[in-house]
């Protein structure tokens, strides 16, 4: 398996250093200046924290258990456009929402909206391109995964239910396409399931054969799942192995081929344990990212010998295609 190291990572969670409290992290990138983008990461012991690219803690927005946490931009909002950040919120079983408006990384809370479902568990959006609207996509334990469309109504966000996907098994972790109209949900003791994303789309999801427990270099549970985007239907799927602390890489169209595996090991900074929620960009983020960034929640940070609060480890998208270009990342 091809390893690599995390060259930077957050300040960690608010919580105990027993504690399962970080979750998933989203990437807001700030077009104008890149470096100075943010790292958003769900607590979902508190809320989310908004960190910068270096991995300080600017804020934390103490609105609830917030599982999982994404976003979109460049939304259409009138005559301008819109960024908007989501999360799944355990604490009110709904989600909730900010805008981040321009240049200035301010977050602006847009309220929390109910769901249909008795337990919400993983989120994320989705941008349509062919119809260019908004959408968050919600689960629950059980299997069932809720499509809302979303809309601003003035400054308000208003949100309607256009569909239901059923899954068999426990489900959590999921990455929507904007190009290719794809949403990729992982049932976390079986594989990963590949659904039309649209919300006249057909309901019937279909398995990757590769990413079932037939692979060896997968462990469940399968956790978090993140696209990195490449020309035209180029590009990789990486999903969270967490039962052998590693992240498998998929093609992101055609047969979802299994391309290899790669683990983040003990370097400057303490390598990545059992990893829940992951995210990826192909943006160039300047100097110290210069064709993009990884990150994923570490499961066990450490401090020196000493165990410290669960954190978000930043890993440098060049180390890891160095990996995939010599096609060992699973030998
Ligand atoms: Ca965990
Ligand atoms: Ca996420
Ligand atoms: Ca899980
Ligand atoms: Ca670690
Ligand atoms: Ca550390």
């Amino acid at each position: 398996m091809w390893q690599v190291t995390a060259v930077a990572e957050t300040e960690p969670v608010s919580a105990n250093p027993d504690d399962d409290a970080a979750d998933d992290p989203a990437i807001w990138y700030n077009e104008t200046n890149p470096e100075a983008s943010l790292i958003l990461g769900s607590d979902k012991k508190k809320g989310l924290d908004v960190f910068s690219l270096d991995g300080k803690r600017l804020k934390t927005f103490e609105v609830g258990r917030i599982n999982n946490v994404d976003l979109r931009q460049g939304l259409p909002w009138d005559s301008l456009t819109i960024d908007i950040v989501g999360g799944s919120n355990r604490s009110t079983n709904g989600m909730t929402f900010w805008s981040v408006s321009g240049d200035t990384s301010f977050l602006r809370p847009l309220g929390n909206f109910p769901t249909s479902m008795p337990d919400v568990y993983g989120f994320c959006m989705y941008k349509s391109p062919k119809n260019g609207m908004a959408y968050a996509f919600v689960n629950s334990k059980t299997g069932k995964v809720e499509q809302w469309r979303l809309r601003m109504d003035g400054d308000s966000l208003k949100i309607d239910l256009v569909r239901s996907l059923q899954l068999v098994g426990q489900v959590e972790g999921m990455v929507a396409d904007d190009s290719l109209s794809t949403l990729f949900v992982g049932v976390e003791d079986e594989g990963v399931y590949v659904f039309d994303a649209e919300e006249n789309g057909s309901t019937e999801g279909k398995f990757l054969e590769d990413s079932g427990m037939n692979n060896p270099q997968i462990k469940a549970d399968i956790e978090g799942l993140a696209i990195y985007y490449a020309a035209g239907e180029q590009g990789y799927l990486i999903v969270s192995s967490q039962g052998n602390y590693s992240y498998a890489i998929f093609e992101r169209s055609g047969n979802y081929r299994y391309l290899g595996s790669f683990e983040i090991k003990d370097g400057s900074i303490d390598g990545v344990e059992e990893t829940d929620g992951l995210e990826v960009s192909h943006h160039s983020f300047g100097a110290m990212y210069p064709s993009g960034v990884f990150i994923c929640q570490d499961g066990y940070n450490y401090e020196g010998e000493t165990k410290v609060a669960q954190n978000f480890k930043m890993v440098k998208w060049e180390d890891i295609e160095q990996g995939l270009k010599q096609g060992v990342l699973s030998k």
